[in-house]
């Protein structure tokens, strides 16, 4: 049978774009979303309501071929109902071990990846001791449920424990040792259900307060490219992975730490669109759709920009050549991801030019 139904469970910026890569594919996506206008119910029809609705899920999964994600933490119990609907790509134990940052971490270790000394935290006096055997400066993150680098806290001094405890002590946490990073790099990748896998080049990340603020790819060097790849590898195959997933990596003196996963699209592979053959979305539902994989190489050399609080002058920035321009359809919030633009330039000189031109349109609130 063709799979060309695919719901997805959440309509944001990154289910729109999957939206939008499957109209050439003669694939059509319908949304469970709590938002009418929500970005990806601007460009196909949507569900209305809570993302974990047990009436609306069935009804999504009765009306798709496959169900897929835009946001990665409904409950496993939300989900397994659904497995008697129809298809559930990435599969739902991937899903739950992806939303514990210390289940995470624990299937990293035992597939010899190598991750930031950490400890699970439960208790103020916990944290006291993990700062004193893991050391300062370290971060404490929630388990559960954090990203953008919201629910987190760095502690630079013992001084700091009362007030990262005020800030985020309650929950299920986790302190993990800080990073003293020269970079961050991520890799996409897209595994099918048979088991064949491509990969993405690498991309270079920086962020600012936790955010992804903007990347350049593809990152050539070629030893670090050749582990990221095995540790996405191991990691597809140790979860019988069907779809995109992406891994987001620390550079420390010349060796890759795994920091954490994202079941999904990445916002770090959004250059794929432009400037790769087929972008990450489009593999994504070629792989939960049991298409072939599309090829992953890049036509040149990208950088991508998040437009973030405040959206930049369109025009301005379309000026620029070799610009593409990314308006997620959403009402402006501070730190919220309102859109990005992705340069494509042939040579490395060209597109750091660009960029540098584009950031000086592009402020961050
Ligand atoms: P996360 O939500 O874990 O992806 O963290 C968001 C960002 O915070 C990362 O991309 C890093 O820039 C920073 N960060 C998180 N954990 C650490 C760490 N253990 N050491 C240094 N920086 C970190």
């Amino acid at each position: 049978m063709k799979l060309t139904r695919v719901g997805i469970v959440g309509a944001g910026q990154l289910g729109r774009m999957l939206a939008l890569a499957g109209y050439p594919l003669g694939v059509r996506c319908l949304f469970l979303d709590r938002g009418a206008d929500a970005p990806g119910a601007q460009v196909a029809p949507s569900l209305i309501g809570d993302l974990e609705d047990a009436a609306l899920l069935a009804e999504l999964a009765a009306r798709s071929d496959v169900v897929t994600f835009d946001w990665e933490n409904i409950s496993g119990g939300a989900l397994k109902p659904l497995e008697n609907i129809t298809q559930v790509r990435p599969p739902r134990a991937a899903l739950e071990v992806l939303q514990d940052r210390l289940a995470e971490k624990a299937l990293f270790t035992r597939l010899r990846i190598p991750v930031a000394a950490h400890r699970a935290i439960d208790s103020r006096e916990e944290l006291i001791q993990a700062t004193r055997k893991i050391g300062l400066p370290g971060v404490l993150k929630t388990r559960r449920l954090g990203y953008d680098g919201k629910g987190q806290y760095v502690l630079r001094a013992a001084s700091d424990i009362d007030a990262a405890w005020q800030a985020i002590g309650g929950a299920a946490l986790i302190y993990e040792g800080f990073q003293e990073f020269s970079r961050e790099l991520s890799l996409v990748g897209a595994r099918s259900a048979s088991g064949r896998t491509v990969f993405y080049p690498l991309s270079c990340n920086t962020h600012g307060g936790g955010i992804l603020r903007y990347g350049i790819a593809p990152f050539a060097n070629a030893r670090l490219e050749r582990l990221a790849r095995q540790y996405l590898k191991r990691v597809m195959h140790a979860l019988d992975y069907i779809g995109v997933l992406t891994i987001e990596f620390f550079v420390v003196q010349g060796r890759l730490i795994a920091n954490e996963m994202a079941p999904r699209v990445h916002n770090s592979g959004h250059w794929t669109i432009e400037g790769c053959v087929t972008s990450q979305f489009e593999n994504h539902l070629r792989a939960v759709c049991d298409m072939p994989l599309g090829s992953t190489r890049a036509l040149g050399h990208t950088a991508m920009v998040n437009f973030l609080g405040v959206m930049p002058d369109r025009e301005r920035l379309l000026a620029i050549d070799g610009l593409a321009y990314h308006d997620y359809g959403k009402a402006a919030r501070p730190g919220r991801k309102l859109g990005h633009c992705t340069i494509l330039k042939r040579l490395p000189k060209e597109r750091d030019r660009a960029l540098s031109n584009a950031l000086k349109l592009i402020a961050w609130a």
